[in-house]
């Protein structure tokens, strides 16, 4: 059958999205690809739709259980035939998958790595009709990667057992040097590598200094009141003190982490996939396996060990194509503690270097006053320079300001205090703080002692940061990380040179809401049109068809489509049928309650 009609009787799409459709006919054709997507780009269409187009089943191979899990259920609610082998399956769940894949009976198969190895497993594969073989999550199987996993190197062996068979490997996080990695693991032959766009235009992306972040986070989820939304911390501890805190100010909240034990970790992650619970606070453990649609935000707490995790977490916001948000918060202590964890780690020399470069990069972005998307664009080898118009540098640019003369009194201070101080005590002493320690080493009698009182010390902060990122100061993390000057300071002191620092503006701010013009006007441009008693009453339709079947809400349908038919109110079947996201499938299985709930 044709593709386009495949894609529409069983996912209800109208059309491919950019570089679908090509990465299909590539597939079918018999030849390999690499396929670079970020998350909720569609990648998973680039295999379910030839799987479902050729005759015999399709292998896909994913690292994560509870994704594939997911997956499958998703397969099935949209009448495909599909199974899960891993070692979730019990032995006569396995017997049985066997038995299916043999008859023909399954058009995908999802397999989890770690399988692979076994003779009996590979016997069983040596029987199957396979028509081609998708390998999800890719990255993982090369070293420069940033989730590199031993598990995934049996797969080099995939090619040597199935010489002519087409592969088709996919992930969403790749810079350049892992995807040429990826192909010479997998021994993939002479792959086209497709990389779509990486810019996820519904996500405004913001960053924040970590100063004010409860502050800035209550005011998050006021504008996103009973919407669902993740906190990604990088301690266990920092994930129950922050959800006990939002709690305590009325809100549904769980943390969830890798210290928990699996029933509950489960309870968790159901409770918020089914929309009980709104606001999950986490360690990164969080979010691999699920593929909620809905989620409207996601916030850093701490600020993420390179831009593949960050990119790949806040990917999981608005997967449905309606506005997200996406906040980081950063500061020196998350960079320092980073830094630390990846010197102490074992692993050779050269494997710590890649992953320190990847954390510089990551403070990059964290700190750029550019164009916070074309920064990341760059890093995935996708180059572009227009501005995005969706991230707060582009949305709100910063005001510089002529700060010759306060990069002065923090370089002055910094000498005058024999190169000896952290930048916390710095701003004591650029402050005139009242503080006994500071006396009893005589810092209150140097000549700089108080001279930056006009600042807070949230500023003095933000514009010691960019003087280091300027090259003005240095951090030395080998000592105590104290601040250090540069050939650079002599320069500024000796007045030969000029600096421009950024006003800082706390997202948290009345007017920071006026001014995301682009966001608000998506979401009241479709809040408008939309008949909000129907999308009510569609909404508990759906939670009631969830649990009968005993699916998360969106896999029955996604929020988007039903906001599009609380927008089109569709008279009959036919144009129920229109309606993107409603294939023949679900006509067939709802069309009638749905019409029956719009003329009641
Ligand atoms: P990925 O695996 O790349 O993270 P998915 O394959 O899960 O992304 O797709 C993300 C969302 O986009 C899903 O809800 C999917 O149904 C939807 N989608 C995929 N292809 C299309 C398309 N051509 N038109 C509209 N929606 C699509
Ligand atoms: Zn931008």
């Amino acid at each position: 059958m044709d593709i386009h009609k495949l894609l529409k009787i069983h996912f209800g799409y109208d059309a491919f999205r950019p570089m679908q459709e090509d990465i299909i006919r590539h597939v079918m054709e018999g030849k390999d690809s690499l396929v670079i997507m970020p998350t909720g780009g569609g990648k998973s269409v680039c295999f379910q739709i030839p799987a479902l187009a050729l005759p015999n089943t399709t292998l896909v191979i994913s690292p994560l259980i509870a994704l594939m899990k997911d997956q499958v259920n998703a397969l099935h609610a949209l009448g495909i035939s599909a199974a899960a082998y891993n070692s979730h399956a019990g032995a006569d769940e396995l017997r049985r998958i066997e038995n299916d894949a043999l008859d023909g009976k399954l058009k995908m198969l999802y397999i989890s790595p770690e399988r692979m190895n076994g003779e009996y497993f590979n016997t069983f594969l040596s029987r199957l009709k396979i028509d081609f073989i998708a390998i999800d999550e890719a990255h993982c199987v090369s070293m420069w990667g940033n989730d590199f996993r031993p598990d995934y190197l049996n797969l080099s062996k995939l090619r040597d057992n199935f010489p002519y068979l087409p592969f088709i490997a996919l992930t969403a996080t790749a810079d350049t040097a892992t995807q040429t990695d990826i192909c010479k693991q997998l021994k993939l032959n002479k792959p086209r590598v497709f990389i779509s766009s990486f810019e996820r235009k519904n996500i405004t992306l913001t960053a924040a200094p970590s100063q004010k972040r409860m502050e800035t986070i209550l005011d998050l989820l006021k504008r996103h009141k009973g919407k669902s939304g993740i906190i990604y911390c990088t301690s266990r501890k920092s994930c129950e003190t922050l959800t006990a805190s939002l709690i305590s100010k009325g809100i549904n909240a769980s943390f969830y982490h890798a210290g928990m034990d699996a029933a509950e970790r489960t309870r968790v992650q159901e409770a918020f996939v089914n929309d009980d619970v709104e606001v999950i606070c986490a360690t990164i453990a969080f979010g691999m396996g699920i593929d909620k649609s809905n989620i409207r935000w996601v916030i850093h707490y701490n600020m993420p060990k390179n831009i593949e995790g960050y990119y790949q977490e806040i990917g999981r916001a608005g997967r449905d194509g309606l506005p997200a948000e996406a906040l980081l918060f950063y500061s020196f202590a998350d960079l320092e503690i980073l830094k630390e964890f990846v010197q102490k780690s074992e692993g050779a020399e050269v494997f710590k270097e890649v992953q320190l470069a990847k954390l510089d990069r990551m403070w990059e972005c964290a700190n750029t006053t550019d164009c916070r998307t074309n920064l990341i664009l760059n890093y995935f080898g996708e180059y572009r320079n227009e501005n995005c118009g969706h991230c707060d540098n582009c949305l709100q640019p910063k005001a510089y300001f002529d700060g010759t003369q306060l990069a002065q009194m923090a370089i002055s201070a910094i000498v005058r205090c024999g190169e000896q101080l952290t930048m916390g005590t710095i701003i004591d002493v650029l402050r005139g703080a009242n503080k006994k320690e500071l006396k009893e080493k005589g810092w209150d009698q140097v000549k700089t002692f108080g001279v930056g009182r006009h600042r807070y010390v949230t500023e003095w902060r933000a514009f010691i940061t960019q003087m280091i990122n300027q090259g003005l100061v240095s951090i030395d993390y080998t000592d105590f990380h104290k601040l250090r000057t540069t050939p650079l300071s002599k320069e500024l002191l000796a007045g030969n040179i000029k600096v421009n620092l950024a006003e800082i503006v706390y997202s948290t701010k009345e007017e920071k809401v006026k001014k995301v013009p682009k966001a608000k006007a998506m979401l009241t441009s479709l809040a408008e049109d939309v008949d909000g008693e129907l999308l009510a009453k569609l909404k508990t339709w759906r939670l009631q068809k969830a649990r009968e079947n005993k699916l998360p809400p969106y896999v029955i349908m996604h929020d988007s489509t039903l906001e599009a038919i609380a927008g089109m109110v569709p008279k009959d079947e036919e144009m129920l049928g229109m309606v993107p996201g409603i294939g023949e499938h679900k006509l067939k299985k709802y069309g009638g309650e749905i019409l029956k709930l719009i003329r009641s």
